[in-house]
């Protein structure tokens, strides 16, 4: 994966991969994926549409650019929401593309920010007691309202910490049959504690044994913001974990994570050591919105579906997740926006403000507009940043994962 080379005339940098040729020359300029884009949609630039930036990686490729200033800030400005590729007819495989352009882009920050971002992604994610104490710091900050004197940019994406909840034991084993893990992962184990739940009755409820094992963090985000050595070693850490589980599935409830772990073949596919147990594992990640969980009815009312574009663009899940917010009993309801990202995309709220604004605000009203009063949404990310975007307009709408909205029974 190290791929980083300037031969042939190419300029990348080395010590990171970089986009492999024959992605990038899969690309014919034809701009078919320019309207789906969010941020071409905002800003009308070529800078900020799939094509502009595939051209980017091109010019450095051929040695007509280097990666400058400017290939990094049109890489930074990418959602990596994926939704180019879904549009492609080429096959531009755009998602390990970015995030190879975005591990060049980090060589070049200063080495106190890339420390700082090596820090939080490879070491912090990592830990889950490291994770419970920013958890139990961030809804000290909550509880206390102190949040509020902190710049916007720093909390708008921020999840809801519950310290109760946090202090709560989580249930780890339930259920009887073959082992399926549940992944633990990071900011779900400490700010989002009744989807773990709800997954593992879901789990159990479909005839396995749903264990929750220590490990956390799968990965994903240090993979999108240009850390894959980080990447690599969570992805390790966690198959070791399920393989000593015996695990014959995988549960995963995050739509980032699932469409991230589904990828570890490719992630390690390097490594002699690693390759095939990463392609196996890969084989057994589920995304709890794939399971068929038998259901009693717990709601008639209209619930609005929001698809994260993990889901819809990494893995093609879309009507997977109407099938389950149905399950419940509920009238499943389209948002007016045409799936249009939510501008949440992992640290997105946090690195480029204005965009992310504009982007929540956007997906809030157009929740609102749909007349119900739940929304379902099945990735933290979108689920913090949905929540911040009502409660900015003043929206008395319940964000709920679609799993929470079931009452699993067991399997007749
Ligand atoms: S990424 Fe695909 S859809 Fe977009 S310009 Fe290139 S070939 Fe066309
Ligand atoms: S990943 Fe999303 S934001 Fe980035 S170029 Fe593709 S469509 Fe645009």
């Amino acid at each position: 994966m190290d791929a980083s080379t300037t031969s042939g005339g190419a300029r990348w940098l080395p010590g990171a991969p970089a986009p492999a040729e024959d992605d990038i020359v899969k690309c014919v300029a034809c701009g078919l994926c320019l309207p789906h884009c969010p941020t071409f949609r905002l800003t009308g630039r070529e800078t900020a549409a799939p094509r502009g930036r595939v051209a980017a990686m091109r010019a450095v490729q051929e040695g007509r650019a280097g990666v400058d200033g400017a290939f990094a800030a049109m890489m930074d400005e990418c959602l990596a929401c994926r939704a180019c590729e879904t549009a492609c007819p080429s096959g531009v495989p755009y998602g390990r593309m970015i995030e190879a352009a975005r591990a060049q882009v980090e060589v070049t920050r200063p080495v106190r920010v890339r420390g700082l971002r090596g820090l939080a992604l490879g070491q912090v994610m990592s830990r889950t007691w490291a994770m419970r104490a920013m958890a139990v710091g961030l809804g000290v900050t909550q509880a206390l309202r102190i949040d509020r004197l902190l710049p916007e940019r720093m909390t708008a994406g921020a999840p809801r910490v519950s310290l109760p909840r946090l202090a709560r034991r989580m249930p780890v084993r339930l259920g009887s049959g073959p082992v399926a893990a549940v992944l633990r992962g990071c900011v779900m184990d400490v700010a989002f504690r009744p989807v773990q739940e709800a997954t593992m009755r879901a789990v159990a409820a479909c005839g396995h044994t749903a264990v929750m094992p220590d490990g956390g963090c799968c990965g994903a985000l240090a993979a999108h913001y240009g850390h894959p050595q980080a990447a690599r070693r969570m992805a390790r850490a966690r198959i070791a974990e399920f393989e000593a589980l015996g695990a014959e599935a995988v549960v995963v409830n995050s739509a980032g994570c699932s469409a991230h772990m589904k990828q570890w073949g490719h992630l390690l596919a390097d490594d002699p050591a690693w390759a095939g147990r990463a392609h196996a594992m890969a084989a057994r990640v589920r995304d709890v919105l794939e399971l068929d969980v038998p259901s009693e009815a717990t709601t008639t009312r209209p619930v609005a579906v929001h698809d994260a574009c993990h889901h819809v663009n990494g893995q093609g899940i879309r009507a997977e997740t109407r099938r389950m917010v149905a399950a419940s009993g509920a009238r499943p309801v389209e948002i007016p926006d045409d799936g249009r990202c939510c501008g949440a995309a992992g640290m997105y709220s946090v690195l480029q403000p204005e965009m992310s604004a504009e982007l929540r605000l956007s997906k809030a009203r157009a929740i609102a507009a749909s007349g119900a009063d739940t929304v379902a949404c099945a990735n933290p990310g979108c689920a913090a940043q949905i929540a911040a975007g009502l409660r900015e307009i003043g929206a008395d709408v319940d964000v709920r994962h679609p799993v929470e909205l079931l009452r699993p029974r067991e399997r007749t």
